[in-house]
């Protein structure tokens, strides 16, 4: 992989909003709100890189993984050890109770990476909710979430290479969405002109 790496976390701002991805991954745009502040005081507790044993399982906390096939790289906020089998699956922590879609391929790639590291088949992984203690599992062996991870990436490299911002879509996503004042969606969305002008201020 001749590629630059690129994080796991990209995948999960990708689902969500491709112009959101691009401005945190590209443009190294970031704004705290306080679903972002809140979630990194959380994932302050999962940072420490500590092994928590519990009744049939390991925890092995903050896990760095790779795929050197994708050109991923990321952070496990947890590695599951399932002590009677040996299976491994990762967790990823989140803030709220609902279970996006982007969480789910963010898992699947941590998954991919697992298998890559360890050579050995990593079937499931588990998004855990800080909000309601839960955790939802994850089918990640699922050839079509798989597939699904592969063509995030792929479209993610493609829109590098373009080296431009993907449009604004302003819907209900911008409600919760951090870098809503630095996108300015109503200003920005199918506005080519005020495009070329971010463009140029990132570019200086
Ligand atoms: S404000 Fe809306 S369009 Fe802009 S990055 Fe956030 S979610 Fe995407």
């Amino acid at each position: 992989m001749n590629e630059p790496y690129l994080p796991i976390s990209a995948i999960e701002h990708w689902a969500y909003c491709q112009r959101q991805c691009m401005l945190i991954h590209e443009e190294r745009s970031w704004e705290d709100n306080l679903s972002t502040t809140m979630g990194a005081l959380g994932h302050s507790t999962v940072d420490l890189g500590a092994v928590r044993s519990q009744p049939g399982r390991r925890l092995h906390h903050s896990v760095t993984v790779w795929s050197d096939h994708l050109g991923l790289i990321g952070i496990c906020d947890a590695v599951e050890e399932d002590l009677s089998t040996g299976e491994l699956s990762p967790v990823e922590h989140k803030l709220g109770s609902k279970v996006g879609h982007g969480a789910v391929l963010q898992v699947v790639a941590q998954a991919i990476c697992l298998e890559e590291a360890t050579g050995k088949p990593v079937n499931h992984g588990w998004v855990f909710s800080r909000a309601s203690r839960r955790r939802s599992s994850v089918l990640a062996n699922s050839p079509s979430l798989r597939q699904e991870v592969s063509e995030v990436v792929g479209a993610m490299r493609g829109q590098l290479h373009k080296g431009s911002l993907p449009p604004a879509v302003r819907d209900d996503r911008c409600n919760d969405c951090s870098l809503v004042e630095l996108c300015l969606p109503e200003q920005t969305e199918n506005n080519v002109a005020w495009h070329r002008r971010v463009e140029s201020v990132f570019d200086a």
